[in-house]
């Protein structure tokens, strides 16, 4: 088979790779539906992230069964998964508490952006869907298996609650999804920062019932505005940079709460002004497998439609342009068909 391979900044080349083979008994192959390009690929591809020679890309993913180690028992072949960018064994203490993305067992999926997939750990890492579903709706539950999770994540760990005010800084999928999560958790004031027009409406469509333009001390000024000085109750960082996450701790009011979901670059809190803001912070790789059977849910049922990040479509062999496409803003993220 083919697969997507980063040599250097810039440098996506879609060659030849060996076909993955069941490696323990634990994994599974997957034939992928659909698989896509994160924002956090963007580092490595920007040359923001050194990488350590030619690297596999691609940690998106959800397709049919097509083999399973011997000693997977509940997770068949022909049966249509979802899994999250974070492998797990959902049994150990870390899993079971919810947070499968720290599992004792973890590994960080690569090599997604290719036609096969082998999963470590299939059994607690992939959740099957009750039937093989619609090709309409593969897109929303590919953004199931991180950029929707990870902005669930994001929300749930600000502590996003009925009528609550909050706040989403990023307007990539993730954000957006994030602003989608919050509506769902019954927030009532829902204050975007996207200074894209594109995204601004859907972050509208999502739930956004406001737009704030403004970045820095301005966006912060802006958010005090909207709030009558006091701040948000729930902020989700879903950025990484050092920028967007003091804009999160200023905007949020004292106990309130800010999670954090970029993968942090370059950012540094000082104790003492992290002290004097009273705020709670949370954040860290999201463990998308707790959400996942509730996500998926919500899909199939038609109440959330989180495929509508996806603004371009592109055959699996012009992944270059997807990487291009969203490293110069023109698409907020681009599904891979294999
Ligand atoms: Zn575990």
């Amino acid at each position: 088979m083919k697969g997507t391979v980063l040599y250097g900044p810039g440098d996506i080349r879609f060659e030849d790779r060996e076909d993955p083979k069941i490696a323990a008994p634990t994994d599974a192959i997957l034939r992928l539906s659909a698989t896509c390009v994160c924002g956090s690929d963007l580092w490595p591809y920007r040359g923001l992230q050194p990488i350590d020679g030619p690297t596999p890309m691609g940690h998106e993913y959800c397709g049919i069964v097509e083999e399973v180690g011997s000693a997977v028992k509940f997770i068949k072949p022909g049966q249509f998964v979802v899994g999250s960018f974070a492998t797990s064994d959902n049994t150990c203490p870390h899993c079971l508490y919810g947070y499968q993305s720290s599992c004792m067992h973890r590994e960080f999926m690569l090599r997604a952006q290719a036609p096969f997939l082998r999963v470590p750990q299939a059994e607690g890492t992939l959740v099957a869907t009750p039937g093989v579903p619609s090709k309409d709706l593969v897109p929303s539950l590919l953004a199931a298996s991180d950029v929707l999770g990870t902005g669930w994540f994001a929300a749930d760990a600000a502590n996003v609650k009925s009528g609550g005010t909050v706040v989403v800084v990023g307007d990539g999928a993730v954000g957006l999804l994030g602003v989608l999560s919050a509506k769902q958790m019954g927030a009532g004031r829902i204050i975007a920062m996207s200074r894209h027009e594109k995204r601004q409406k859907l972050a509208r469509e999502f739930g956004a019932t406001d737009i704030v333009t403004e970045r820095g001390d301005e966006g912060i000024a802006r958010i005090k505005d909207l709030t009558k000085g006091i701040g948000a109750d729930s902020v989700l960082e879903c950025v990484g940079t050092k920028e967007s996450m003091m804009q999160a701790i200023h905007s949020t009011r004292p106990g309130g709460y800010v999670s954090y979901v970029g993968v942090p670059h370059g950012v540094e809190l000082d104790g003492q002004q992290l002290f004097f803001t009273h705020v709670h912070l949370h954040g860290g790789p999201a463990p998308v497998r707790r959400f996942l059977p509730k996500l998926i849910d919500l899909i199939l049922n038609g109440a959330i439609n989180p495929g509508k990040v996806f603004d371009l479509a592109l055959p699996l062999d012009q992944v270059a342009e997807g990487y291009r496409a969203m490293d110069e803003r023109r698409a907020i993220k681009a599904l891979l068909r294999p």
